[in-house]
């Protein structure tokens, strides 16, 4: 089975990662008449390595990216980072906040496992979601407020807790809580978004759940929200998807 339609089996409208930019440059050139160096990219995505070598290359046309994320994705930086994003954003062009949880798939089919530069094992990807929930199934994590020096995941074990029966009941703990730690990111970005005066004509919101496969192979996207807001009011003008794609050979 081709790669694609490995990921496909779990992600259906799982896209390459130029695929995916293509998509959002095609939609932002015809619907908006707008380039790539007039929109600033802010990306909330994990601080995994993994993220940083597989990053599709066609998305360094923008402006940026301003770093919103921290550990899965979720958008650490809060009010202080939006806000200071929020004023880059170039006067007749659009701010881009791009935000995704991320999972490793292989060639092997294995949810949260694929293959790093210089390894022959597979490892955990992503690392600190399967961390809070491996304490998830221990036991361990104690409700309450998260500690400074390990601020970043305990704030996720927290959300995972309160999802403790939904990930308890999932066929694939690791596909489910990453579900869980999307649907968390997109409520606290919303929140971010409306509370915070941007500049520009518009605001973007992308919603998407990264794929990391082997190395070698890249990285793949699924697209989940593609928001059009009007910068000044934060108001929607727009939902936007992309053609739907064919299914896998296999299914
Ligand atoms: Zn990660």
């Amino acid at each position: 089975m081709a790669l694609l339609d490995v990921i496909r089996q779990f992600y259906p409208e799982a896209l390459t990662g130029n695929g995916f930019i293509g998509q959002i440059f095609r939609i932002l050139q015809t619907e908006y008449a707008l380039l790539p160096h007039q929109i600033l990219l802010a990306h909330s995505i994990c601080s995994d390595d993994a993220n940083s070598i597989a990053y599709p290359e066609e998305g360094r046309k923008m402006l940026g990216p301003f770093n919103l994320g921290g550990l899965d994705g979720f958008p650490f930086t809060g009010l202080t980072g939006m806000g200071a994003f929020s004023h880059h954003i170039p006067d007749n062009g659009a701010g881009l906040v791009f935000f995704a949880p991320h999972i490793g798939i292989g060639a092997a089919g294995v949810p949260g496992q694929m293959l790093r530069v210089g390894q022959q094992a597979p490892s955990s990807c992503c690392g600190a979601l399967i961390k809070a929930i491996q304490s998830l199934q221990q036991g361990t994590i104690v409700p309450g407020t998260p500690a400074v020096e390990d601020y970043q995941q305990q704030t996720l074990e927290q959300i995972i807790l309160k999802s403790e029966k939904r990930i308890a009941a999932a066929a694939n703990q690791i596909l489910e809580g990453t579900e869980v730690i999307y649907e968390a990111s997109e409520q606290f970005m919303d929140q971010l978004v409306q509370k915070t005066a941007f500049t520009g004509k518009y605001i973007f919101v992308i919603g998407a759940i990264i794929i990391n496969s082997d190395w070698e192979q890249g990285s793949f996207l699924e697209l989940r929200k593609f928001h059009c807001l009007d910068a000044p009011t934060k108001k929607l003008i727009a939902t936007h998807s992309f053609p739907q794609v064919a299914p896998p050979v296999n299914r």
